[in-house]
């Protein structure tokens, strides 16, 4: 694409003539003339002045842009991607990784782990033309209730892949009546997280939470809801499956002659979950009498435990009988559930993540110079607060900061220096002063 310089050393621009006639000479108008640009078509006179090259070739505005954007694109797919899909980390290294992030839930980190895994390894398959057998894409759903990791999960494997990462909500799908034009956003979001690179963006992934908000629900059948819910379902399948969308390029950036962007969805991997509140029922209706069994085996027969159980057993079926239609289960073929965080949980989601709640009020102790140390029975106190207001480990920040906000407030008035503030049960109760959790330490070691 690129031509060769003009004779002179500064290519030359053109302008917009005023009232002239267009065509090549200048209709009348001395010294300047409506020029056409060699690469859309339109002439000086819609879109302004233009760079002249040898041999009566022009270029305007609009097309400099776009070049720039390809080289742009072509510039990144040969030096980040390139690496990334020549190597695709086995499930053991995935799974490490989100072991560092996402605690506990192991059966769905190495599920996961493998569908990720196969995913990447079909790409470069794809890529190469002497593959005998074509192997199917698996998108995946997730089962498991609010704040137990699964947006988290499809984050951190986005993360741990190097590919771009867009969330979406299904019940927006819903809400909107022209259900085609919002899956489409979707991809407009993915293609924003790759700043607009379409080979990246086609090969990333897409979480769509609350997929469950769209099913027909068996139980409680309204009319209205199942018209919607199936429409956007029937919109969703095309893209699951693998389409090619003209996704509109709102967003800042200019496309010119296009109207769309043309965005093949076959090699995207959709993760897909739902909290599927109520399928514990459907799966124990299943599973009938052996529910007992579990019981009497365990004998702890807790309530939590038992539902924990129940739901490590849901299979496509009883997602089916949820309420999702046939076809989009079909395009979900992997399922893993995901388990309620129990108390012990919690607490390990406080402390042990890289950017764990915990870490982050230590940190900002110690950039007042003090310690802060929460007892175990702390710990657990919380973690039981967090427990009880239902919504999984979403709720441990605000149960957090409520108890933090008055020492926050106190701690820079303080003679932090070498001081340790301890957090245990009675301070959780008692509404104790900061300074009366402080013990002096000497740090000799330190
Ligand atoms: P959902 O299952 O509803 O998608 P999220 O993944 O969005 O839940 O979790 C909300 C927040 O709770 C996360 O950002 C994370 O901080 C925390 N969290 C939830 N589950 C876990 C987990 N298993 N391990 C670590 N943190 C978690």
């Amino acid at each position: 694409m690129a031509k060769n310089r003009n004779d002179s050393d500064e290519p030359n621009t053109t302008e917009q003539t005023g009232n002239g006639e267009s065509g090549d000479s200048g209709g009348g108008f001395r010294g300047r003339r409506v020029t056409i640009c060699s690469f859309c078509g339109k002439t000086s006179r819609e879109v302004g002045p233009m760079v002249e090259g040898p041999n009566d070739v022009y270029i305007c505005a609009n097309c400099v842009d776009l070049c720039q954007n390809i080289f742009k694109q072509e510039r990144r797919r040969t030096t980040v991607n390139r690496p990334l899909f020549t190597s695709i980390p086995a499930p053991r290294e995935i799974k490490e990784f989100l072991d560092q992030y996402v605690i506990g839930q192991d059966a769905a980190k190495k599920t996961l782990s493998v569908a990720v895994h196969s995913h990447y390894k079909r790409l470069t398959q794809l890529d190469d033309d002497s593959t005998p057998i074509e192997l199917d894409k698996s998108n995946v759903l997730l089962v498991g209730p609010t704040g137990c990791g699964k947006t988290l999960l499809a984050r951190t494997l986005a993360r741990m892949i190097n590919v771009p990462f867009a969330i979406g909500d299904a019940t927006t799908l819903t809400e909107a009546g022209y259900v085609g034009e919002d899956v489409e956003n979707l991809l407009l979001r993915l293609l924003q997280a790759a700043d607009y690179d379409l080979e990246a963006a086609q090969r990333g992934i897409i979480y769509i939470d609350e997929i469950d908000k769209i099913g027909r629900t068996t139980q409680n059948v309204s009319i209205t809801r199942d018209v919607s819910g199936e429409g956007v379902q029937q919109s969703l399948l095309k893209m699951l499956e693998g389409t090619i969308a003209n996704v509109p390029p709102q967003g800042g950036r200019k496309h010119p002659e296009q109207q769309y962007i043309q965005m093949d969805t076959s090699n995207i991997l959709f993760i897909c979950g739902g909290t599927f509140v109520g399928i514990d029922d459907i799966i124990r209706r299943r599973i009938g009498k052996r529910r007992i069994g579990f019981q009497a085996e365990s004998g702890t027969g807790s309530e939590a435990d038992d539902k924990a159980t129940v739901l490590s057993k849901v299979t496509p079926d009883d997602v089916l009988e949820f309420g999702l239609i046939p076809e989009l289960v079909g395009r979900l073929p992997i399922i893993t559930p995901l388990l309620p965080l129990t108390v012990d949980a919690l607490v390990r989601v406080m402390t042990e993540p890289k950017n764990a709640l915990v870490r982050q009020y230590q940190h900002l102790f110690s950039l007042e110079g003090a310690e802060l140390t929460f007892t175990d029975g702390a710990m657990k106190e919380l973690a039981g607060r967090a427990l009880a207001r239902d919504t999984g480990a979403r709720a441990l920040r605000a149960v957090l900061d409520e108890v933090m906000l008055n020492y926050m407030y106190d701690l820079p008035e303080l003679e932090n220096d070498g001081v340790e503030y301890v957090i245990d049960e009675a301070a959780l109760k008692g509404e104790q002063a900061l300074q009366d959790l402080g013990r002096k330490r000497r740090k000799e070691s330190a």
